[in-house]
């Protein structure tokens, strides 16, 4: 090891959390205000983080805000824990918060950061989600100006994003969004809920669990209080749907490795070159498969 780096890490002290204190008051105020207003994009002075904006670093403000070091952390990346994205944040905020215990178990943690995905695992009133947010406004899409995709919010106007919605149905028979499914939370304001799969947008809905949303570049906080409504925009003949996963013999197919067949699938290739489809959330998959494989050893 190179001896200058010893040096560095026992002389640079870190505030606890990274941010000063009064940075840590301002996102926390910020929350407040977006639990208050379910849905409403709150905008906050976000910080300068020692990573590039786009990196996670909306939602690592957002924990480092809450965090104490009492707390149980799990950071995951597509539902995974061990991508370049969560290891990164986790070693972060392990250097920057001494005494705080980082988890990949889904039920022990008891705030979880994740990237692009909810957990499989129901989440229960004792944990907070945190999750990292690229694009906070769905209005993007069909306004450019800031100031009067603020009037349609206040409104409650989303007239021309069914519009949009309508022209795929019309144009491809369905609904073409993937991720970021725009959600309308408690019967008023609509979000984009982060790059969520459409999979995971019914988890929203009535969540016991507390969930935040954290876009770092565009210095946006937005929040679905536990036990809220939150109800993807749909058409009364064109229901929302979720990706169902049913191949080509009408069967779901379950999960290559665990044999799951309720979870999100990522696609992926097996050793022989062939299609095969794996549990996207890591930590599911391995307890599936833990519990299989002990059924069929008692
Ligand atoms: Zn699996």
């Amino acid at each position: 090891m190179n001896p200058n780096y010893e040096l560095c890490t026992d002389e640079v002290a870190y505030n606890f959390g990274f941010l000063d204190e009064y940075a840590k008051r301002e996102v926390r105020r910020a929350i407040l205000k977006a639990i208050c207003i379910p849905g409403y994009q709150t905008p906050y002075a976000s910080r300068e983080m020692p990573m590039g904006r786009g990196f996670g670093t909306g939602g690592l403000q957002l924990t480092l805000s809450l965090i104490g070091p009492r707390e149980t952390l799990k950071v995951i990346d597509q539902g995974a824990d061990d991508s370049v994205n969560a290891v990164n944040l986790r070693q972060f905020i392990e250097l920057t918060c001494p005494g705080v215990t980082t988890t990949e178990n889904t039920r022990a943690a008891t705030l979880i950061q994740s990237r692009h995905r909810i957990p499989e695992q129901e989440l229960t009133e004792d944990q907070i989600l945190v999750l990292q947010v690229p694009y906070p406004d769905p209005l993007v899409i069909v306004e450019p100006s800031e100031r009067k995709r603020k009037v349609m919010h206040g409104e409650g106007d989303y007239s021309r994003l069914l519009t949009k919605l309508y022209e795929d149905i019309v144009r491809f028979d369905e609904i073409t969004i993937a991720h970021r499914y725009p959600t309308r939370i408690a019967s008023h304001y609509v979000i984009d809920p982060s790059p969520i799969p459409r999979f995971d947008v019914p988890k929203l809905h009535r969540s016991p669990t507390l969930i935040l949303f954290g876009a770092g570049r565009e210095r946006k906080i937005y929040a679905v209080p536990p036990y809220t409504e939150a109800v993807p925009l749909a058409f009364v003949d064109v229901p929302f749907r979720i990706e169902s996963f049913i191949d080509e013999h009408g069967v779901r197919r379950p999960c290559a490795r665990c044999g799951a067949t309720g979870s999100y699938l990522d696609e992926c290739f097996d050793a022989a070159g062939a299609k095969a489809y794996q549990c996207s959330d890591s930590d599911w998959c391995n307890e599936q498969l833990h519990s299989r494989t002990e059924g069929a050893s008692s």
